[in-house]
């Protein structure tokens, strides 16, 4: 008997389909309880909601392991509690952590705020320069983070030469690839040891709950279950359902997005009064070729440059009906915002203009409405 592996779409609902034992639920219970009853004398393990194994935590730990094609998973209070623990999972005192420039502001402040109290030095690398990945390799250096696709310029990294890099002088390669969705890209086939998604975006996808997740090797996981323990970063069994709720239409959201994405891409492309149109989809971007060998969808997060600068942004901004002015992304409603006031507001606006991020950049979050409303709301607003 071969055992068929079943497809992203079917996985995300199910985990591994099995046949389901007479008048059992078919959604799965969601197990509201901190703590569960011991067998007397028993020296197993107790069931505690803190030590993340409620069942209700195991079952989307499964299954983002599943899509990930990883060992396993474990699921944590937000986005930033996995990056935080994926990293102590890797990094001891005194370690060195080679990363990449283009990142999320939130992991930008914990790399340079909260990694030096354990005596951890980090360096940037520009992506845009593949061969300072090995000149930032020092003795000390333990791991390699990288972030693809970013924030807000959908960047494609190219995962083989820092792979490559990591693999040679042994070192974990960890990646942040929330703005994909297992969907449409997997970090672990092309290299990466360790993935972490901030499942608050596409993987809950309804902007109703804050969590993240890391997903890698065995002893990986086991090392991030042991650091969440300690540092009282589990998820909440009710967040944990509501993120399996989610998940049953990861695969549909995605083609919705992904179809949304390009459809809104392609319309801003031609209007006269913007500028520029960051999206991995079309020609025009730098990155269209490699996003086309290693995406299997381009997403819903598209880059504005708007001609009229930030009187033209917030001009469209204040005329917006369906898309609403609000930070995070990737839910079933469209979002807009400004880098320049949420993301990237620390680094100031020269330091923004140099990275291509000029006033006026927006980025919009194409959520599952019909393409032609978000093109009508989005053409009324610059009419
Ligand atoms: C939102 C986000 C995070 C942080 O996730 P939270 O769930 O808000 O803690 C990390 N990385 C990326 C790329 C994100 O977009």
């Amino acid at each position: 008997m071969t055992r068929r592996r079943f497809g992203l779409g079917t996985t995300a609902i199910h985990g591994t389909p099995h046949r389901r034992a007479d008048w059992s639920p078919v959604a799965p219970p969601l197990l509201q309880s901190t703590t569960f009853v011991n067998p007397v004398g028993s020296e197993e393990e107790v069931l505690y909601t803190r030590y993340g194994n409620n069942p209700t935590q195991l079952e989307i730990a499964r299954k983002y392991a599943l899509l990930e094609g990883a060992e396993n998973a474990v699921f944590v209070a937000s986005g930033m509690g996995a990056t935080a623990l994926a990293h102590l999972a890797v990094l001891r005192p005194g370690d060195h952590l080679v990363s990449s420039e283009w990142i999320y502001g939130g992991t930008r402040g914990l790399f340079d705020q909260e990694l030096g109290r354990f005596g951890i030095t980090v360096t940037y690398v520009d992506p845009d320069e593949p061969r300072l990945w090995k000149k930032a390799v020092r003795k000390e250096t333990r791991a390699i983070f990288i972030e693809t696709p970013t924030n807000p310029l959908m960047r494609v990294l190219d995962l083989e030469p820092v792979a490559r890099v990591a693999r040679e002088f042994g070192l974990a390669l960890l990646v942040d690839g929330t703005f994909a969705s297992p969907i449409n890209f997997r970090p672990l086939e092309h290299g990466a040891d360790v993935v972490i998604t901030s499942a608050t975006k596409y993987l809950n996808g309804h902007s109703d709950v804050i969590a993240g997740a890391v997903a890698g090797s065995a002893s990986l996981v086991e090392e991030v279950i042991r650091l969440m323990r300690l540092w009282g970063q589990a998820i909440d069994p009710h967040a944990a359902w509501l993120i399996d709720r989610g998940m049953r239409t990861l695969g549909v959201r995605m083609e919705r997005h992904n179809a949304n994405g390009m459809a809104v891409a392609r319309w801003a492309a031609t209007q006269p009064d913007i500028a520029r149109v960051h999206y991995p989809g079309l020609p025009t971007h730098p990155d269209h070729a490699r996003a086309k060998k290693v995406l299997d969808g381009f997403g819903g997060m598209v880059g504005l440059e708007l001609r009229g600068g930030v009187p033209a942004a917030e001009r469209l901004l204040r005329r917006l009906k369906l898309v609403a002015h609000a930070p995070s992304l990737a839910g079933v409603e469209s979002l807009v915002s400004e880098p320049r006031l949420t993301s990237h507001k620390a680094i100031g606006a020269a330091a923004r203009a140099r990275i291509g991020i000029p006033d006026g950049f927006l980025r919009l979050s194409c959520g599952i409405e019909d393409a032609e409303d978000i093109i009508a709301d989005l053409a009324e607003g610059l009419g």
